[in-house]
């Protein structure tokens, strides 16, 4: 990053009205993810928020917190743990179902992800309501993990997710309407 400039990373995103439905406006990450340099900031950036915490484990949540958690996690010399859709994990899981807009969703865990009394950072890509992030923090905290932090690269903010997780340390590179 030396002598380079700060890039503004919101305008990078790119936003696609009406998908997957009508009414939701898509922050499309890919617009950033196949910029180096946007990306290496974004990463940089969360890397930065949890350098000096000794993170055990980084979780990431199916599927852009993938991306950016395993990036995340070899710079913290953490290692990576993967929260995903229901059906999808091999071995024996814990599960959390939450409500969304319409319906509901189920996440997975592995049960033995996560030993009690490791420190957890969670990174995901957006964070709106907070329903799917609030989820993983319950399945971190069942596992007796204690969570050090968590982080976004965007957050939207009136949706006021904020509020679902309000006890822990939370960060969002992006802040949009
Ligand atoms: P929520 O549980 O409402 O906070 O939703 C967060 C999850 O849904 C994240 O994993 C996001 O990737 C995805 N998500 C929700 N809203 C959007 C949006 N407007 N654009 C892109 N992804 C979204």
């Amino acid at each position: 990053m030396k002598g380079m400039k700060e890039m503004d990373l919101a305008s990078i995103i790119r936003n696609i009205p009406d998908f997957p439905k009508a009414g939701i406006q898509f922050k499309d990450i890919t617009t950033l993810l196949k910029n180096h340099d946007a990306f290496r900031q974004a990463v940089d950036s969360l890397y930065h928020l949890f350098k000096d915490q000794e993170v055990d484990i980084v979780v990431g949540i199916e599927a852009r917190g993938f991306i950016l958690g395993s990036v995340v996690a070899y710079l913290l010399d953490a290692g990576f743990v993967p929260v995903r859709k229901k059906g999808k994990l091999p071995a024996a899981v814990r599960s959390k179902t939450y409500d969304l807009e319409y319906g509901s969703a189920t996440l997975e865990m592995h049960l033995d992800a996560i030993e009690k009394n490791q420190k957890v950072v969670i990174i995901d890509d957006l964070l709106a309501t907070g329903g799917t992030v609030r989820a993983v923090c319950e399945m971190i905290e069942e596992a007796g993990g204690e969570i050090a932090g968590i982080a976004f690269l965007i957050e939207l903010e009136s949706l006021q997710g904020r509020k679902a997780i309000d006890k822990y340390q939370v960060y969002s590179l992006i802040k949009l309407d």
